[in-house]
């Protein structure tokens, strides 16, 4: 069985990430997502193990002192992590493997070379039209809203480090987009993967 790719997704909060990662995920086959720790506390309608496993403090720094986290990083106040061997088991059983993460994270995963991951940014058509999408959402306060604008505005900074940006203007045209570079990555793996034994099968 061939390895799972990893796909790097980082977006400001509030430029639609979690909506365009379950419409690929429904309509893809082959791809897991990677569930990551957190101290932050679950928001209404999250539930542990789902969309993150949330620890205290204390579990997340001993889990850090244990090198079991890939990446980790500190995000608005809360620390999230990467579990190592969560990530491999994935990829080992053939899956491509999707990581939410900010753009710390992938910094890291880039600077440890030897993974396989293809990395994406997704971007709000503006940083006017973030700050409405995050106060039309009513999952924050205020101070909590100008953390994360402050934020957006030094991860946006971060965009061009990433081999791919979606500009999320046009939700169905984002989801296409996205599908299209997980799609295109899986061509250019084959062509390594399946080296000449795929070729032979293929040529008269
Ligand atoms: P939220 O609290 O809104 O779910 O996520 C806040 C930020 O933390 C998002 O940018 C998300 O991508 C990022 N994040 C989630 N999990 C991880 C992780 O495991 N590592 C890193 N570095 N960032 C993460």
């Amino acid at each position: 069985m061939s390895k799972g790719k990893l796909f790097i997704l980082s977006a400001p909060s509030g430029a639609g990430k979690s909506t365009l990662l379950n419409e690929v995920m429904k309509r893809l086959k082959g791809l897991a997502f990677s569930i990551s720790h957190t101290t932050r506390a679950p928001r209404r309608g999250e539930t542990d193990g789902v969309e993150y496993h949330f620890v205290d403090r204390e579990t997340f720094l001993d889990m850090k002192e244990e090198g079991l986290f890939l990446e980790w990083a500190e995000v608005h106040g809360n620390f999230y992590g990467t579990s190592r061997l969560a990530v491999e088991e994935q990829a080992a059983g053939g899956a491509d493997v999707i990581l939410d993460i900010d753009v710390q994270g992938a910094g890291i995963i880039r600077g440890q070379g030897g993974v396989d991951a293809a990395y994406i940014f997704l971007a709000p058509p503006s940083l006017a039209e973030l700050e409405l999408r995050l106060r039309r959402r009513g999952l924050d306060d205020d101070e909590t809203i100008a953390i994360r604008m402050a934020n957006a505005r030094e991860e946006m900074s971060a965009s061009d480090e990433f081999e791919y940006l979606i500009v999320n203007e046009n939700k169905d045209e984002a989801v296409r987009m996205f599908e299209s570079v997980i799609l295109a990555e899986r061509a250019r793996g084959r062509r390594h993967l399946d080296g000449g034994e795929l070729r032979r099968e293929l040529l008269p």
